[in-house]
């Protein structure tokens, strides 16, 4: 008769998809979730994946961090309930939807209709949803796949209508006018998480222009990156406490900063006259591009601290439109805004009228050219920001919109920060606290269609008012509204309110949310909180464990803690795990155009879930960036997996053949030989490390020292040196400490090994106990 099976023969990913049924069969999230009590609870907050991509390797990093702690924590002895989050809103969504549509811009979705159109992206969102949910099982993941909680649920709707009425109420949402990055394209501000997150590098003609002086044949000259701002100039700025000289060059006399007439000039220029910034203010110019009429004093040199040195002349042209610090200064010397570009990116007026302005910097050179206003043409390279999704260059343009005053919490915010647990603690005190010091007030709203509308009305007189509920909206509206009605676009921009002041009815504002205020609502909206599930609510909050990419720190992470600091107080999360990119053996990012991108189901088929698991982190910390190199995946199957195989093999090939179990007897510690008790010593404290590093999220040396422990003291050691013991003809004390011993440490290392390879380690420990599940089993104990 036989002990213990053999070990599977099939082909790795035959074996893994046989055992993922298993588990589905046996219910086993459900159970190792039921058989914890629910007074020690272990909360976890998967954070939203959108779905309307094919799920990359990346994708495997970020699930295996999750699942290997869930998993821990469970057979640690905590309830970790594992809901999982659907992203479905927002430009990424609208964007495919327009491309499948080849749609140029939002007119075209307007005369298409908002109700079809929103129709579209609410399906597009599942195009993938299949392939990560396969993703997730043929992993071994385990999470909920059946109770989602998706952002454009009416009821999630409702839970962020509610925070959003809160924060109305107490003051935090105002209409704003600030200057704002604009994607031209997508016709839509972006907050500044999202600016941050789409630097590149262009190649842009700089140009140097000479202003002539009013009453003077002298020149200022200036340095702008962007010459299709020059056509809004209504002023000149310089620092005031620099120096600055007027010299004579090629016949001309120009006015410029001492320390870079030398890189701009030449040795060639003769100086005549030194002044301080200071000196200059007030001094009046003559408009370089005339065609723009201004009602306010305008022209003349400003002064402004934030004018450096480093490259350029040493004096900027100030149009208050396109740039924040231009509307400051414009703020501060009443100067008057130009604004002759749409929300399109075009000019709506001047020559250069229905060209996109960053087309337009060509023609605008070669107008500068031709009437001898260029003094210099240069390209440069610099990192100028992109729109994240489009790719578009974003623009900085005055816009009015909805704001969430975050900078009136920003002490909380940062006191909150610091008792987040970060690993690696850089992300936290680096990355978001730096970013925490500079905060600005969240532009919230989003002049789109496919969003969770923003809960605001307003009426002619000016009167605005929110409503916080879907019971409430059908309360007061004018139109007979029931429990049925979307909250989405178009259908709640035809419900109106009755003005609580001048009795008009009120008009839903058209922008919908920035789809981070979804992600960011999550702890909330996933229950549905207040309006149902307060009890399982407060049992989940705040999250002891999330953990995402690093590009979440400013996304995710931050509108998370904004969120929660303003309803609750507090921060959402207690520990955050943050992994970084996963890249070729070269270190290059994987993409369609390097064709270096590796399919996860391709691998998973080939190696088995189990070993890329454990590769990842062996490589390096989670939290640099993983070089993926094939012949380390293979290394991983050819020195762990097998020798801890070969190690199984060995013990049951004898323990079949002699008819040895040793579930059978006991043998004492004091009885067992020394070599049986060095082993255990060397287990115990391999238990006690383990433990300690899975407790401070260092996955990668979990991995080393079980490894090291396997392939060293394990095989190497112990197994080789007591071969005879296993062959002896006796079943007498010795053979009984061999068989003993090594089942108890090949049982505790499949324990050990079960949070991060759930595959093997469930074949090993069920095979040698009989068990239904390691993932139901304990912990091992030091
Ligand atoms: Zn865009
Ligand atoms: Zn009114």
């Amino acid at each position: 008769m036989t002990k213990f099976k053999e070990l599977s023969k099939e082909k790795v990913s035959v074996f893994e998809t046989n055992l993922s049924e298993y588990w589905d069969s046996i219910d086993v999230l459900n159970k190792s979730i039921n058989n914890r009590s629910k007074d020690n609870n272990f909360v976890f907050y998967d954070g939203p994946a959108t779905a309307n991509a094919m799920p990359k390797l990346h994708h495997m990093l970020a699930k295996l961090l999750k699942d290997t702690f869930c998993k821990y924590k469970t057979m640690q002895g905590y309830r970790v309930l594992r809901k999982v989050g659907w992203d479905t809103h927002g430009l990424p969504v609208e964007l495919e939807v327009e491309k499948e549509l080849c749609f140029l811009n939002k007119t075209d979705i307007e005369k298409y209709g908002i109700e079809k159109f929103n129709k579209k992206c609410c399906e597009s969102v599942w195009k993938n949803e299949k392939a990560f949910s396969l993703l997730t099982k043929r992993m071994g993941q385990f999470i909920d796949l059946d109770n989602p909680y998706v952002t454009y649920d009416n009821k999630y709707i409702e839970t962020e209508w509610w925070i959003l009425d809160k924060m109305f109420k107490e003051g935090m949402i105002y209409e704003g006018h600030k200057i704002m990055p604009l994607c031209p394209r997508c016709g839509t501000a972006l907050a500044s998480h999202e600016v941050a997150q789409g630097y590149k590098n262009i190649t842009v003609d700089t140009v140097v222009v000479p202003f002539k002086l009013k009453n003077e044949d002298s020149y200022f000259l200036v340095w702008t990156t962007t010459p299709w701002t020059l056509i809004a100039n209504v002023a000149l700025c310089v620092n005031p406490q620099e120096k600055y000289i007027k010299v004579k060059s090629q016949g001309y006399q120009f006015i410029l900063a001492a320390s870079l007439a030398d890189s701009l000039l030449g040795s060639e220029y003769e100086v005549l006259e030194k002044y301080t910034g200071k000196d200059l203010e007030m001094i009046e110019y003559e408009p370089l591009l005339p065609f723009l009429t201004v009602d306010k004093k305008a022209y003349f040199v400003t002064c402004d601290n934030y004018v450096t040195m480093e490259d350029g002349t040493g004096i900027v042209h100030i149009a208050p439109a396109f740039g924040a610090d231009d509307a400051e200064v414009g703020r501060k010397y009443n100067l008057p805004t130009l604004n002759p570009v749409d929300e399109e990116g075009k000019y709506r007026e001047g020559p250069w009228a229905g060209m996109f302005v960053m087309d337009a910097d060509l023609e605008i050179i070669k107008y500068l050219k031709a009437n001898d206003k260029l003094f210099k043409k240069q390209k440069m390279e610099h990192n100028y920001p992109h729109c994240w999704r489009c790719q578009t260059p974003l623009i900085y343009y005055p816009k009015p919109g909805w704001f969430i005053e975050t900078t009136k919490i920003k002490d909380k915010l940062i006191e909150n920060n610091k008792k987040v647990n970060w690993f690696p603690s850089y992300v936290g005190e680096k990355r978001l606290g730096n970013w925490l010091e500079n905060l600005n007030d969240w532009a919230l709203g989003r002049n789109r269609y496919w969003g969770t509308p923003l809960n605001i009305w307003k009426c002619e007189c000016g009167e605005l008012r929110t409503v916080g509920s879907k019971q409430e909206l059908i309360n007061e509206a004018i139109e007979t509204i029931d429990e049925t009605i979307d909250l989405h676009r178009p259908y709640v921009d035809n419900v109106h309110l009755t003005c609580p002041k001048c009795s008009k009815p009120m008009t839903r504002i058209e922008e919908v949310a920035d789809c981070w205020f979804d992600s960011g609502s999550m702890p909330f909206a996933q229950y549905h909180y207040p309006f149902e599930n307060e009890e399982l609510f407060n049992e989940q909050f705040p999250a002891d464990f999330i953990s995402e990419g690093i590009d979440q720190t400013r996304g995710w992470f931050y509108v998370l803690l904004v969120i929660s600091t303003f309803v609750k107080g507090v921060s959402p999360y207690k520990n955050v795990l943050v992994n970084d990119m996963v890249v070729d053996k070269d270190g290059l990012k994987m993409s369609k155009s390097r064709n270096n991108g590796i399919d996860p189901f391709e691998l998973m088929d080939q190696f088995g879930a189990d070993a890329i698991r454990w590769y990842f982190p062996s490589v390096s910390p989670v939290w640099t960036p993983t070089k993926f190199d094939i012949e380390g995946l293979k290394e991983v199957n050819s020195k762990f997996f097998s020798t801890l195989k070969n190690t199984y093999n060995f013990f049951t090939l004898y323990a079949n053949t002699d008819q040895v179990d040793p579930r059978e007897f006991e043998v004492e510690y004091k009885d067992r030989e020394e070599i049986d008790r060095w082993l255990l010593s060397k287990y115990h404290k391999l238990v006690k490390q383990v433990t300690e590093y899975y407790d401070i999220y260092d996955l990668t040396q979990v991995v080393r020292e079980i490894q090291y422990f396997v392939l060293e003291d394990l095989s190497n050691w112990y197994i080789r040196r007591n071969r005879k013991r296993f062959w002896g003809n006796e079943l007498d004390l010795s053979k009984k400490s061999v068989y003993k011993t090594t089942y108890e440490v090949l049982e505790g290392v499949s324990r050990l090994i079960a949070p991060l390879v759930p595959f093997i380690s469930e074949e090993i420990y069920c095979n040698l106990t009989e068990k239904e599940s390691v993932h139901l089993a304990d912990f091992p104990q030091a």
